[in-house]
């Protein structure tokens, strides 16, 4: 072992090495047959990927963001309607309604698992309400009995934002198939990551899928009629492709990111660390994410001794610049706060050593073993 090399938050290269073999022939196919936008390789990953989580249609996209922006749309909702969402997320989750002219309801998230507080989300309701969007936060599942209960008593539609949690499971059943619609984004660092940008949506939903397939590719469903305002949301060939080789690996990766966290948990044990729970059955761990009030100096401790970590995420939508007008921004969302200034995020992925999971547990304890010099 190398003690002085870093050890990376991510490292991409791995899967590169597990699928090269197979990808390359593959991609000459592909460039021979032209199949750059959509196309057979599109089609075939959809396939694929609909029985993979169950679901009746898998509609390809170019990110993750154009998946809530069309299942948005599909779902519905117009200008001025509002959508419930969990405040501590990445802000992709909410792009896609604002851009369908909808107004974001921030709802605090619960302490344990840090999705939405279906009970905040309730005192927040409103006839203008339309939808919620549980976001299923690092890999792990929001409450989602309480969300399908609530949102049926209400006749909410529910938009499942999957981006980080791709595989994990819910009551038996893929997350991202619970809801009307599964949103599900393939930036190279999620679980499952393409050779760039590329998303989904996934639903059970006949006419939705059909709307779906039409908005992402200039509002056609047959060529040159423009039956409405569409856009250009097409996944690339290339990532389809790349994203299919990497599915056949992703549950043996997704074990892998099971067994270290398991191994961090043993490792931290009784450090004055909040470590990762499972609060909600499952977890395939996109990311680890750990709580302490010492975050910052932490942090820097951890990179001056050769761990790269991340910070998911540092402020909350509802501090965000540019909703500082917005007056579902303007409530009180203590535990989003508490996360926002104590989370940070440890190495994990499919191929970090064993030996670098050591590293980063002793870099972990010699910070808070340290005695008085850390500052407490
Ligand atoms: C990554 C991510 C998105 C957006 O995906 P893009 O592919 O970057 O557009 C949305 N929501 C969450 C929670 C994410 O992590």
């Amino acid at each position: 072992m190398n003690a002085h090399s870093t050890v990376p938050f991510v490292d991409l290269s791995i899967q590169w090495n597990q699928i090269r073999s197979s990808v390359l022939p593959d991609m000459e196919r592909l460039f021979e047959a032209s199949a750059f936008c959509l196309g057979p390789w599109a089609k075939d990953f959809e396939q694929r990927i609909a029985e993979y989580l169950g679901v009746r249609h898998a509609v390809a996209v170019s990110s993750g963001s154009a998946a809530l922006h069309v299942a948005v749309i599909a779902a519905g909702i117009v200008p001025g309607d509002k959508v419930l969402v969990p405040t501590h997320t990445f802000i992709g989750t909410v792009w896609g309604l604002i851009y369908a002219g909808a107004i974001p309801v921030f709802c605090d998230v619960e302490p344990g698992a840090g999705t939405i507080d279906v009970r905040d989300a309730e005192s927040k309701l409103d006839e203008k309400v339309k939808a919620i969007i549980p976001v299923h936060l690092y890999g792990q599942p929001a409450d989602m009995a309480a969300v399908l209960d609530f949102a049926r008593r209400h006749k909410l539609l529910v938009i499942e934002d999957v981006a980080q949690a791709i595989g994990a499971r819910y009551d038996g059943q893929s997350l991202g198939s619970l809801g009307d619609f599964g949103c599900f984004s393939f930036y190279p660092g999620k679980n499952l990551g393409a050779a760039g940008e590329g998303g989904l949506v996934v639903t059970n939903d006949d006419r939705s899928a059909d709307a779906m397939r039409a908005l992402r590719d200039h509002g056609q469903a047959q060529r040159y009629v423009h039956q409405m305002i569409g856009y250009n949301y097409r996944m690339d060939g290339i990532q389809a492709l790349v994203l299919g080789h990497k599915l056949a690996h992703l549950d043996d990766w997704t074990n892998q990111r099971r067994q270290i966290a398991l191994r961090y948990a043993e490792g931290l044990a009784g450090l004055p660390l909040t470590l990762p729970e499972i609060v909600h059955g499952d977890h395939v761990f996109h990311l680890y994410v750990v709580r302490t009030q010492q975050r910052d100096a932490l942090k820097g401790y951890l990179e001056g001794h050769g761990v790269q970590t991340g910070l998911h995420y540092p402020i909350p939508l509802h501090k965000q610049p540019c909703f500082a007008d917005m007056a579902t921004a303007q409530g009180r969302f203590p535990v989003a706060e508490e996360y926002a200034g104590t989370v940070l995020s440890l190495p994990v992925f499919a191929g970090l050593t064993p030996d670098q999971q050591d590293r980063v547990i002793d870099a972990v304890r010699s910070f808070f073993e340290r005695g008085d010099e850390n500052g407490r």
